[in-house]
């Protein structure tokens, strides 16, 4: 039975008014009311704060609603966990999908202030690294556009990824304070606060009826407290909940030290339990492997539990129904403890027989895997799992026993067999293997695109997959349209509207009736001169931020994304040096100018990503300066990459570059983000670009370089690449000015080791991929020179880009992943 009478239909305040002066007087009273300040002497700030509170209370309504709607429908549903939400600025979007984007400025310009000011103005929030947590943002915005009842559940990291800087070229990480003027989209809800242990002991306890149980008790708690953001979908169709733990002490402080005369002391506790969420972990692709990071995984996987069970408890008042009415995401296996925690709550604190919670943790759960990367995939010893969690440690040694006879006694495994699907890896010191734990407490295990869940069958969950072969499947990563599309470029937006219709801003499959308009000489004239004032736009940005005069008219070459030697930032910088060279050599060609644009951040310990960073300064300090170049062509790095960044640089692209080793990059997300801003791809056959080439045709995408195979069988062979270097002159020349300090005369030997290593092993295939490289890289010169045909593809790409849409992704994790029916296909 539920625990207390739910009200369903409490009255709706009325709904505001809309018009221009509705929202002026109402942004005056917030800024009056709300936020107290005079608007003589208001400041940018105290304006953006009043807008937010503004554009807010026109959410509010829609999002009761939303809430309402799932108690009274008793509707599933969906939990997305996710230790990342890279959600970036959240004003403008939030405008625009309730269409109060022209009232909004309007009622600001008659207040005297620039919407577009206060748009700069809101802090980026990064609570995320990159790709996995920018979908998990994306997924929030397609989830509530597609009316699912759907919470998103993280970290509200004090400080999220770290600032960028330069100094002399070298990366340097500032902290990052996004909450440094408050948060007006948050909402504290001290009501929904839990309790969180480490530590301690696990006690058997005998009950009255004689039944034996294991009681955790943990010596070391503190408080998750909640923080709610209004996730709003487009045209306001539902708003969703984003719900973020924050780490507090149970006694802020404790009075008896302090009273003692330990003013230090008194606090400890308080400090210790924010360090918990004080900040995002900076590594992207590698795990950290420190027990904070094992702290907080937990931290928020056990309040978003306790938080699941709860509201399904009160609502249907069994546990029972919970695989009906609940789906578990785990974006990666960083929430994978989530599954221990789960049966934890089932069999030690509801009693339920271990088979039957079994059961039903599997069918709540899915988990999406992101990556092969052995440096990726997340391990914790043994002993560190005993110490911090130690029921958790025995519910994982319960389960690993379990899979282990299924796998001998069913499926006839042998010893390596049953070594690869253990939960526990006993090579150099035992470790539990979160990938295992998360696939075996799962009813479904996703790759992000279709290469991707291939190699993940092949590689990683061989063994695990042939126990049980029906649970691997793909769901292809997406981006949100609204934010990618509609938000960042409206101009190209505009011109669509007026080419085709606005059915596409519902339907984004409809983009394909840009298809007939490809060849229309007009079309591609209005379609070339968005680009270029979105160009204009960045060439001004990187004049104020760099000081480096670029001109629009120039092929704006951009590969923007984190610093990784897998992303292959080296490959690109390399073939700058060649074009440099050969520039140089032949000034009577017909160069086409080109700009080179780089921008992501490096992990701080990442020694040859920081190296790289400096490697483009260095680069781009030479050939931005060399007369003899005559401004041809241009390299440039813009510094702190972020949500903010990518949404003015990724419309001013006509070149994207996805140039990853093949078989590393799992899916890519900016690769979308370009194709639907009409940039030309080059890329290798990797991750989404696979379907990217299948959507766009082979004529539309510039592809280039060995198959994962190839690859393979390189490594396998340990093929040493010295023969590629010396079969390319042009390529060993830039090697060679690189090594011997051509570009860095104030230390000749700084890319020695990073160079030698392509000579040496050469991993990531740079040497052996670069004269394919180079040859499309003149192709793309070639089709530029055709203006006609690159605004054709261009078209094409835009076009095209429906299958990647967020929208699509979230429909098939719906059906097939969480049992649900969609209600506006
Ligand atoms: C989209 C996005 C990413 C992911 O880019 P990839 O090219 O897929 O690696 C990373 N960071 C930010 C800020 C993004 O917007």
């Amino acid at each position: 039975m539920p625990q207390k009478p739910i009200v369903y239909d409490a009255p709706t305040p009325e709904p505001r008014a809309v018009t221009v002066e509705a929202l002026q007087a109402e942004i005056l009273e917030k800024l009056t009311y709300s936020i107290g300040k005079d608007p003589i002497v208001a400041r940018r700030h105290d304006w953006l704060a009043a807008t937010i509170y503004a554009v807010r209370d026109r959410i509010m309504d829609r999002w009761m609603e939303s809430s309402r709607d799932t108690w009274r429908t008793s509707n599933k549903r969906v939990y997305y966990l996710s230790l990342e939400f890279l959600i970036g600025r959240l004003m403008r979007d939030a405008m625009s999908n309730v269409g109060l984007m022209d009232t909004v400025r309007e009622a600001l310009n008659n207040l005297n202030v620039e919407l577009d000011d206060l748009i700069d103005l809101e802090p980026d929030a990064a609570l995320g690294n990159g790709g996995l947590g920018r979908l998990a943002a994306c997924f929030m915005e397609s989830m509530s556009t597609l009316q699912i009842p759907a919470y998103g559940y993280g970290i509200r990291y004090a400080h999220g990824l770290f600032r960028q800087e330069m100094s002399e070229g070298w990366q340097v990480e500032l902290p990052e304070d996004w909450l440094a003027h408050g948060n007006p989209w948050e909402f504290e809800r001290r009501e929904s606060a839990y309790e969180i242990g480490f530590g301690g002991h696990v006690e058997p306890v005998t009950d009255p009826d004689g039944t034996l149980r294991q009681e955790w008790r943990p010596n070391d708690h503190l408080l998750a407290v909640a923080y709610d953001t209004p996730i709003v979908g487009w045209r306001g169709a539902r708003v969703n909940t984003l719900r973020l733990w924050s780490a507090q002490p149970i006694d802020p402080i404790l009075l008896d030290k302090f009273n003692s005369g330990d003013h230090i002391g008194a606090l400890e506790e308080s400090s210790r339990a924010e360090a918990i969420t004080r900040v995002l972990y900076p590594a992207d692709a590698t795990v950290a492997g420190q027990e904070l990071r094992l702290r907080q995984e937990f931290f928020f996987s056990s309040a978003s539990l306790q938080d699941i069970v709860r509201r399904h408890l009160q609502q249907y008042g069994d546990l029972g129904s919970l695989p009906d009415k609940v789906a578990v995401q785990l974006n990666d296996t960083h929430p994978a403890i989530a599954i221990a925690e789960m049966m934890r709550i089932l069999v030690d604190l509801n009693g339920m027989r271990w088979a039957e919670a079994w059961k039903l943790t599997r069918g709540v759960f899915s988990y999406t895997n992101h990556t092969l990367l052995p440096e990726a995939l997340e391990s914790w010893p043994v002993a560190l799992l005993e110490r911090l969690l130690p029921r958790h440690m025995q519910i994982i040694y319960a389960i690993n026993a379990d899979v282990l006879t299924e796998a001998r006694q069913r499926a006839k495994f042998d010893d390596q067999q049953i070594a690869n699907v253990s939960l526990i890896d006993e090579h150099g010191g035992r470790r539990v293997r979160m990938g295992q734990l998360a696939f075996v407490g799962s009813h479904s295990i996703n790759g992000v695109s279709a290469l991707h869940t291939e190699l993940m069958k092949q590689t990683v969950f061989a063994d695990l997959h042939k126990l049980y072969p029906e649970r691997i499947n793909n769901k292809t990563n997406g981006i949100t349209p609204r934010r990618w599309l509609m938000q960042c470029n409206p101009g190209l937006t505009r011109l669509i509207t007026e080419r085709i219709g606005p059915d596409f801003l519902d339907d984004i499959d409809k983009l394909r009736g840009l298809d007939a308009h490809a060849d229309d000489p007009t079309f591609q004239e209005q379609f070339a001169r968005v680009k270029t004032v979105k160009k204009a736009r960045l060439a001004k940005l990187i004049k104020d931020r760099l000081g480096v005069t670029v001109s629009e008219g120039a092929l704006f070459d951009v590969q923007i994304k984190r610093i990784h030697e897998y992303k292959r930032q080296l490959l690109n910088i390399i073939q700058a040096v060649a074009a440099y060279d050969e520039i140089r050599a032949h000034p009577e060609k017909d160069w086409v100018p080109r700009v080179k644009v780089f921008a992501g951040k490096a992990a701080p310990s990442y020694w040859n990503a920081k190296l790289i960073i400096k490697l483009i300064n260095d680069v781009g300090k030479v050939i931005n300066n060399d007369p003899a170049v005559r401004g041809l062509l241009k390299v440039v790095f813009l510094p702190n990459y972020n949500v903010s960044v990518a949404e003015i640089i990724v419309p001013a692209a006509d070149l994207s570059e996805q140039i990853s080793t093949a078989g590393m990059e799992a899916s890519g997300t900016g690769n979308m983000k370009f194709m639907a801003n009409g940039a030309i791809t080059i890329g290798t056959m990797d991750g989404a670009n696979v379907e990217m080439h299948k959507e766009v045709g082979a004529d539309n995408i510039v592809i280039f370089g060995l198959s994962t195979e190839q690859v393979a069988e390189k490594r396998a062979k340990s093929e040493v690449p010295r023969a590629a270097i010396d079969r390319s002159p042009r390529l060993k020349e830039a090697l060679d000015s690189i090594a011997s300090g051509v570009f860095s005369p104030d230390d000749p030997n700084r890319y020695r080791d990073l160079i030698g290593g392509l000579y040496d092993h050469d991993w990531f295939m740079v040497a052996r991929d670069f004269d394919s490289y180079s040859a499309a890289q003149r192709q793309v010169d070639a089709l530029w020179l055709d203006r006609a045909r690159w605004n054709r593809m261009a078209i094409h790409n835009t076009a095209r880009v429906g299958f990647f849409s967020s929208d699509r992704t979230i429909r098939q994790y719906a059906e097939d992943i969480w049992g649900l029916a969609i209600a506006n296909q």
